[in-house]
């Protein structure tokens, strides 16, 4: 069997999305810069994708800029957010400590270039109390920037909350839904927030395409310069075919969001269940709202660098909380701000289900990590 349990780090395209990109490739390939009707025919495409992106989150067409992704998006809109504060006098920046490395190493690079920053922390649920925030709000704060759900355990922030605490310090706000976009319902017109990211391959849609909401009246400034594409806000030809694919997968994510989340959260709860009958486990920010695909547990004694292999080669794709991929051992910035020590950060999994998940697939996963992590257990009492 193969269970794909690695929707947080990027989804498969679906089948419809790829039809619709398929001919803004080869049939309609015009620059949309051009005048001629091939060239039209793709500025047109872009022109619907738009509308069709800003419906789906409740905002206008012109208040979206198409960036190469979410990592994208949380730069430009960090910056652009540090250049207005630096003309009102305002140099204080304000994020949680468990935002995205798109947005904690933006703020790393600003704190250089003479911003203070300062990370709120979290609960051992995962979530940032709105006192923290408004005991941390200065007359000198430009921008806070709290992300909707997190990526590592899906937890859900209290954004509308933060993001009034923030207005009514004169800040702008800034939410980072790339988790969340396509999974949760989002309506920006009845949504104080300035700024959102998303991105097209955390919801069914191609990789290297960002959605940059900044809300009417704000100017943004521009990390790429040349064309004036994108109202001269994001330089470069327009990336159509992804463009078309993101604004079908965003359409497709949000007619069906209430059907999947209930079949992904059925399965999750399920796993949970049947994993947490394990001795030594817990799950993080189990008992607050959260997507409904994700679940990250501590198996105690088992190392995920040890047991993320295993469950690969028996054809489950999952990831630790950490971001050990690339080798390096640093246990999650997420879990150590939740209270989690690094063995026990060490020690944990994130399965993020998607929509096609079966119970057959949730009963693999239960006996095979059951299967796995009383086998390690043992070698690790032998050795
Ligand atoms: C994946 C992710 C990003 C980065 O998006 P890319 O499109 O891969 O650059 C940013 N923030 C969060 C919360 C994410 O999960």
């Amino acid at each position: 069997m193969f269970v794909y349990a690695d929707n947080a780090a990027t989804t498969r395209v679906s089948d419809a999305v790829l039809s619709a990109m398929l001919p803004y490739f080869t049939k309609h390939y015009g620059n949309p810069s051009s005048t001629y009707p091939l060239g039209q025919d793709a500025s047109a495409a872009l022109i619907r994708a738009r509308e069709t992106i800003a419906a789906c989150l409740g905002c206008l067409p012109s208040e979206l800029t198409f960036t190469s992704g979410g990592s994208e998006a949380d730069n430009q809109i960090l910056r652009s957010a540090a250049a207005w504060g630096r003309q009102h006098g305002r140099t204080h920046l304000i994020a949680s400590a468990i935002e995205h490395h798109a947005v904690l190493n933006t703020l790393e690079d600003l704190k250089a270039r003479g911003f203070t920053v300062t990370l709120l922390p979290v609960g051992p649920d995962g979530v940032v109390d709105p006192a923290d925030l408004k005991a941390a709000l200065t007359p000198t704060t430009a921008l806070v920037s709290i992300m909707l759900a997190n990526n590592e355990t899906g937890a859900i922030q209290p954004i509308r909350q933060l993001a009034d605490l923030a207005h009514a310090a004169g800040a702008l706000f800034h939410t980072d839904a790339v988790q969340a976009t396509g999974h949760l319902p989002i309506d920006l017109k009845n949504n104080p927030v300035d700024f959102l990211s998303a991105s097209a391959h955390k919801f069914h849609g191609p990789k290297g395409n960002g959605i940059l909401f900044a809300r009417r009246g704000f100017e943004l400034t521009s990390l790429i310069f040349g064309g004036a594409q994108e109202r001269g806000k994001r330089a470069g030809t327009e990336n159509v075919p992804g463009i078309v694919g993101m604004a079908a997968a965003l359409q497709e994510a949000c007619d069906h969001m209430a059907e999947n989340a209930r079949r992904m959260e059925e399965a999750r709860d399920t796993l949970q269940k049947s994993l947490s009958a394990l001795d030594g486990t817990r799950v993080h920010a189990g008992t607050m709202p959260r997507l409904p695909g994700h679940l990250n547990m501590a198996f105690e004694g088992v190392s995920a660098e040890a047991l993320l292999p295993v469950l690969g080669m028996a054809g489950i794709c999952v990831s630790s909380g950490s971001a050990c991929a690339s080798g390096s051992p640093d246990p999650s910035h997420v879990l150590l701000a939740m209270g989690c020590t690094p063995d026990e950060a060490r020690s944990s999994i994130r399965f993020s289900l998607g929509d096609d998940i079966t119970l057959e697939q949730v009963h693999f996963i239960v006996e095979t990590v059951t299967r796995e992590v009383a086998r390690l257990r043992k070698l690790h009492q032998q050795a």
